[in-house]
């Protein structure tokens, strides 16, 4: 579906090498504490009530020395597992490696987020420090012989060992961690690779850092009513909010932030305006300024592809894949040529309703991008009787919030309760107690909605600390970051129907982190393969759009009455509408991120190699891709690359499952729900993502349900 997120580099931070975030050039100057004694990090918080971490307590400068202490703990607990004489265990080796590192999750599990949420200077500065320092010290475990020996051992005599399922489950994951990290390489290929880490750990922090400056770079200062024209009152609260953010009161602005730019785009009656915007928004990251990313792009390819060879891959899609559900590049794209002629015939009938309109205005300019989502706006207005105007005022932010919970306490049980206990990170953020059916403590659960500009663009979830049963219990402390457009004070923040779909969307996340249940950390809520991490974030999505969640919640912020059900019905009737619009944008991003990590990026151009990918899928004119390589920070700077295509294909898990409660004829039947939470929600990473989809449904998922759901053709 539309939705699309990225996961915080916490989640990848403790596995395989290339997968940590990081860095820009140039070494930071950073103070010391002023009380070098009283570091919160160094304080056991895992008794603290629900494992909250002291947000109140923790300074900008707390950080390096707690990553310094914490990685060098780490290293002494790998030494001595290096060093122990006894011959492997299970114990010794497995479980002594998932018990590890204690400290340092705690560091890197707060530290990432509020980079990445409040990336401010200083901040900006410790992430480039430490990430050459996390790589080497990645490098150094995964890369490390006679670490590797001992899990070599266990794994080659894994049927003997007594293993229940999940401890075979959790071998193979290290043994294969150590695998692709390059452990059984000989000694110049793992210096290699050692190095090859550390420069991609800083040409992706400098990556994402040029994103976040070059979206903070640029702001539209919106002139009187020719530069408000076509915005309903809504949006011009927002931005005159926005000004009010940005220190400039009084000014309507508009930003380069999605929840910004998308909504100007698609009211503005003002054309050069939306060109302007439109322009600069395609840009970011090739304006031959600081943060032009394209020198990167080509370093990282370069990198990559020198990476996967020295494994023996022929390319970094190779690579990747090989790790995931679909397994090979040529099985991700058999998907998406499936769909694609489907989508882009669906995109051009959508094309000439958009010209027609632009005719019957009285126009006879050619549509261009910059005129899509205004004119995709006027026909929804026009042939289905609907305006997003129309809906926003049911689709309040808090109204919202309590019909996730809704979903969630349905399905699986679950409720949260507001606390003012548990300290937070920002005066934007609330916290949730949440606890199972039972009454039982499942988690932690913080929400941090607004858009802020030290805040990375797009929505995300990202685990403070992860569940596990090893080291006792361990409740999941998770976050779910959002940006929306705040509301003037004592307003209500009104969504979108986009933005409140991406909301169930990563609450999905959420939940696949909260409802975990499993033994062993590493195989935890959605520690799971990446085109597999997608399907209970874009379940959810489906109840976001069930007439239960829209009757019961979708209320007038206002008025309290439920959205008329005639507006529901022009909904539905226009639910397909602009599907080919935003199926072709997502696709060609996929397309993009395929075809740079398979092809040999020897005297790349990073702008022709993208043109020539959108030339052989015959791109309509019209629309750009939903993520253009210079600011596509999932690939360059999350952990999506060569994964990109993995939206699509768990999509075509959800789609599927979904189906099953519709045969069961209940969106909430408990069976199915059931089936769900044990094979899927909590599930995490205990079995082969295939066949746990196998055991949830009775058989493999089947792609028509995607293109049902889309309104393709077949
Ligand atoms: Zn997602």
């Amino acid at each position: 579906m539309r939705a699309l997120c990225i996961l915080g580099a916490g989640l990848m931070a403790l596995t395989a090498p290339l997968a940590a975030c990081a860095t820009g050039p140039g070494q930071a100057d950073i103070g010391v504490a002023e009380r070098p004694n009283h570091n919160p990090f160094f304080e056991s918080w895992r008794d603290q009530p629900y494992g909250a971490p002291p947000f109140d307590q923790i300074r900008t400068d707390h950080y390096l020395p707690a990553f310094e202490r914490a990685i060098a703990a780490h290293a002494a607990e790998i030494d001595a597992l290096v060093a122990e004489r006894a011959e492997p265990t299970f114990a010794n080796t497995v479980e002594a490696m998932e018990n590890a590192g204690g400290l340092l999750r705690l560091v890197t599990g707060v530290f990432y987020n509020l980079a990445s949420t409040d990336g401010d200077e200083a901040m900006q500065a410790v992430e480039r420090t430490i990430a050459p320092m996390m790589a080497r010290h990645q490098s150094a475990i995964y890369l490390n012989t006679t670490l590797f020996a001992r899990f070599d051992a266990l794994y080659q005599n894994r049927a003997n060992l007594g293993l229940d399922d999940e401890q075979t489950r959790l071998l193979s994951h290290y043994h294969q961690s150590f695998r692709r990290a390059g452990a059984a390489l000989p000694q110049d290929a793992r210096d290699r690779l050692a190095a090859i880490s550390e420069e991609m750990a800083t040409l992706s922090t400098g990556f994402s850092q040029n994103q976040l400056a070059d979206t903070a770079a640029w702001t539209l200062v919106l002139e009187g009513e020719d530069g408000l024209a076509g915005l309903p009152e809504g949006l011009r609260a927002a931005a005159l909010a926005t000004g009010a953010q940005l220190s400039q009161p009084g000014r309507h602005l508009i930003t380069l932030q999605r929840s910004s730019v998308e909504p100007f785009l698609t009211f503005s009656a003002n054309r050069d305006l939306r060109e302007q915007a439109f322009r600069a928004w395609a840009s970011r990251g090739e304006n031959r300024n600081a943060y032009d990313n394209r020198d990167a792009i080509v370093r990282m390819l370069t990198l990559r592809r020198e990476y996967a060879n020295l494994l023996g891959f022929p390319s970094y899609a190779h690579y990747e894949l090989d790790d995931r559900m679909a397994q090979t590049p040529e099985r991700a794209l058999a998907l998406l040529d499936r769909v694609w002629p489907y989508a882009r015939a669906a995109a051009l009938q959508e094309r000439d309703m958009l010209q027609q309109q632009i005719a019957s205005d009285g126009d006879s300019f050619a549509l261009e991008a910059w005129d899509w989502r205004y004119y995709a706006e006027r026909v929804r207005a026009a042939q289905y009787d609907l305006n997003e105007a129309e809906i926003r005022p049911y689709l309040s932010l808090d109204n919202m919030v309590a019909g996730m919970f809704d979903t969630a306490n349905r399905l699986f049980g679950l409720t949260f309760e507001p606390t003012t206990e548990v300290p937070v990170y920002h005066p934007d953020v609330r916290a949730y107690i949440v606890r199972n059916r039972a009454g039982a403590l499942a988690g932690l659960y913080y929400f941090d909605p607004f858009a802020r500009p030290t805040k990375q663009s797009g929505a995300w979830m990202n685990s403070f600390r992860e569940q596990e049963r090893l080291a006792g219990r361990t409740t999941p402390v998770i976050v779910n970051v959002m940006n929306l457009s705040p509301a003037s004070p004592g307003e209500a923040t009104l969504m979108s129907w986009d933005d409140a779909d991406t909301l169930f969307h990563e609450f999905g996340h959420a939940l696949h982190g909260l409802l975990s249940d499993v033994r062993y950390r590493s195989l935890a809520g959605a520690n799971v393969q990446r085109d597999y991490v997608e399907f209970p974030s874009q379940i959810l999505e489906f109840y976001f759009a069930s007439d239960d969640n829209l009757n019961r919640f979708a209320r007038h912020y206002q008025t309290g009455e439920p959205m008329p059900a005639e507006l529901v019905a022009r909904i539905r009737a226009a639910a397909n509408f602009n599907q080919g619009f935003s199926t072709v944008e997502y696709m060609a991003s996929a397309f993009i991120d395929m075809d740079l990590h398979l092809a040999d990026p020897s005297g790349l151009d990073v702008g022709a190699s993208e043109a020539a990918t959108l030339a052989r899928i015959a791109m309509p004119r019209e629309i750009i891709a939903r993520h253009r390589p210079s600011h596509f920070g999932h690939i360059f700077a999350g952990g999506y690359a060569a994964g990109y295509y993995g939206y699509m294909w768990a999509d075509v898990l959800s789609a599927d499952a979904f189906e099953a409660f519709k045969e069961a004829g209940d969106i909430w039947d408990p069976a199915t729900a059931g089936r769900l939470r044990e094979f899927v929600f909590s599930a995490g990473n205990r079995r082969d993502p295939a066949e746990a989809y196998r055991l949830f449904r009775g058989r493999d998922a089947d792609v028509s349900a995607l293109m049902r759901d889309r309104g393709f053709a077949e």
